[in-house]
């Protein structure tokens, strides 16, 4: 089985709508591996995607 890791970020996305924290703002400005989106997990076998965040849309 195939599988990928399209996020590890955690419950909560970095960078966090609306916040101004250092983290979240070094995020803003350096984009991936700083921005990290939830959890999520896709069987390329099939194509089934497990566990995925609202932001899955950044990858559509
Ligand atoms: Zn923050």
């Amino acid at each position: 089985m195939k599988i990928k890791i399209i996020g590890s970020g955690g419950c909560v996305s970095t960078p966090k709508p609306c916040c101004r924290c250092s983290v979240c703002t070094e995020a803003r400005v350096k984009g991936v591996p700083y921005a990290r989106t939830g959890c999520s997990l896709f069987i390329e076998d099939g194509n089934v995607l497990i566990d995925t965040p609202e932001d899955i849309n950044l990858f559509a």
